[in-house]
């Protein structure tokens, strides 16, 4: 008796052991890496602030969503969840929505990841999807007035009609339409209490923007008024918005890029085709959360989105020193040709057009800078000189909607 008690401890203790185990096999295949380096500055912290697991509408466990951040090599991670749209309620009831922010904390205990908490705050147009990062509590920000239900079945019959909708659709689509009932005025008003960071979510998704275009509501008017909202999404999975960047802009908004992933990031993003997911650079004093937080509502970030970059040019020009180097191996003998490396120490691959007075022996004015890689360049500098001044446009970064920053440097031979 007493020897198969300690058995079913043991069995027991090896059941809870498993079920915390850590995922190791992200370790293995593609190396898939995202690096930047930091700035004279900050430090340059890669983070994705939106993300799904099964705890709304996306496929995986957050512990997964935490192996994929680790495999990128993504410095943080936000599980933001639909609050208000629960299509997996019948299996997973998800009475606390801060359940998938604990299981991700937990997957994340033994790395260095650092896992932000955040919610979508999820309406129909306007104001369409908000993400709200650096909260407390997430069942703050939605409710559901059960009082309200005879409005909410009219809602939902004026979207469908007389469809018949079998007993989990039903459960769903009430949820949703009661929590889509509540002010979001009031669920920003409980977010900024929090000390949240708020923005806009995909503001140029076609299903709430037929066009393609993203344009400030009335209501988004307000939220900016009232530091209800400080950012945008101007990347949002594939989609990058133009429009969305001049907004950000125009209304000093935080520019934000970001997977929103549902299934596998590695499904999205095939590494080897080069591809990556879209992340947020942010650029932070320290690596800590409460630094992140702070170089948001500071604007401090840099979009990294298909191998470009794009963020306000006090932002993304300090980056691009710090990304792209120049050495110089001296003049081949008896020339008056310059041996120079142009180093890229990141993970973008870079495009550089030469705007210097001088002109290559071996390229043209076009440069293709692969990812961690370099390109030997031979400089016609006409007369053995001490020291040369290079510019260059760069044609992957945008500093404004079609505007291509400019970088110099002054090489000592
Ligand atoms: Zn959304
Ligand atoms: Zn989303």
């Amino acid at each position: 008796m007493k020897k198969s008690l300690i058995f079913a401890g043991l069995y027991l203790s090896a059941i809870f052991v498993f079920s915390h185990e850590t995922i190791n096999g992200y370790k293995s295949g593609p190396d898939r890496a995202i690096f930047f380096p930091d700035t004279e500055d900050y430090l340059t912290i890669s983070s994705d602030l939106h993300t799904h697991s099964v705890f709304s509408d996306g496929h995986v466990w957050p512990n997964i969503r935490v192996a994929e951040a680790l495999k990128d090599n993504l410095d943080s991670i936000a599980i933001t969840e639909h609050l208000e749209y629960q299509p997996h309620t019948k299996y997973i009831p998800n009475i606390d929505r801060n359940d998938a922010y604990k299981e991700a904390l937990e997957a994340a205990a033994e790395s260095d990841l650092i896992v932000i908490s955040g919610s979508e705050i999820t309406r129909e147009m306007p104001p369409g999807h908000l993400n709200a990062v650096f909260i407390n509590d997430a069942n703050d920000l939605f409710n559901l007035d059960r009082t309200k239900l005879p409005e909410a079945q009219q809602l939902i019959k004026q979207a469908l009609g007389d469809a018949e909708l079998d007993e989990d659709d039903r459960v769903v689509g009430e949820i949703y339409a009661l929590g889509n009932l509540w002010s979001p005025v009031e669920a920003l008003t409980a977010a900024k209490k929090q000390g949240a960071f708020v923005f806009w979510n995909h503001p140029m998704w076609s299903s709430q923007a037929r066009d393609g275009i993203a344009k400030l509501s009335d209501m988004h008017k307000l939220f900016i008024q009232n530091d209800l909202m400080q950012g945008i999404e101007i990347v949002n999975t594939r989609t990058y918005s133009e429009e969305a960047f001049r907004i950000a802009l125009d209304n000093n908004l935080t520019l934000i890029g970001t997977s929103d992933v549902h299934n596998l990031i590695e499904w999205d993003y095939d590494s080897t085709q080069e591809e990556h997911r879209p992340v947020t650079l942010v650029l932070a004093k320290e690596r800590t959360k409460e630094s992140i937080r702070e170089a948001l509502f500071d604007r401090r970030t840099v979009v990294f989105f298909k191998h470009r970059l794009i963020g306000k040019a006090e932002n993304l020009n300090p980056l691009l020193k710090s990304i792209i180097n120049i050495t110089s191996n001296g003049y081949q003998s008896n020339s008056e040709i310059l041996r120079i490396d142009i180093q890229n120490n990141s993970s973008s691959n870079m495009v550089l057009q030469n705007l210097s007075e001088v002109n290559f022996a071996n390229s043209d004015d076009l440069i293709h800078l692969p990812k961690n890689g370099k390109v030997s360049l031979s400089v016609k500098t006409l007369g053995k000189k001490e020291s040369q001044l290079f510019k260059f446009k760069v044609l992957n970064a945008l500093i404004e909607p079609k505007v291509h920053p400019q970088i110099e440097f002054l090489l000592d031979i």
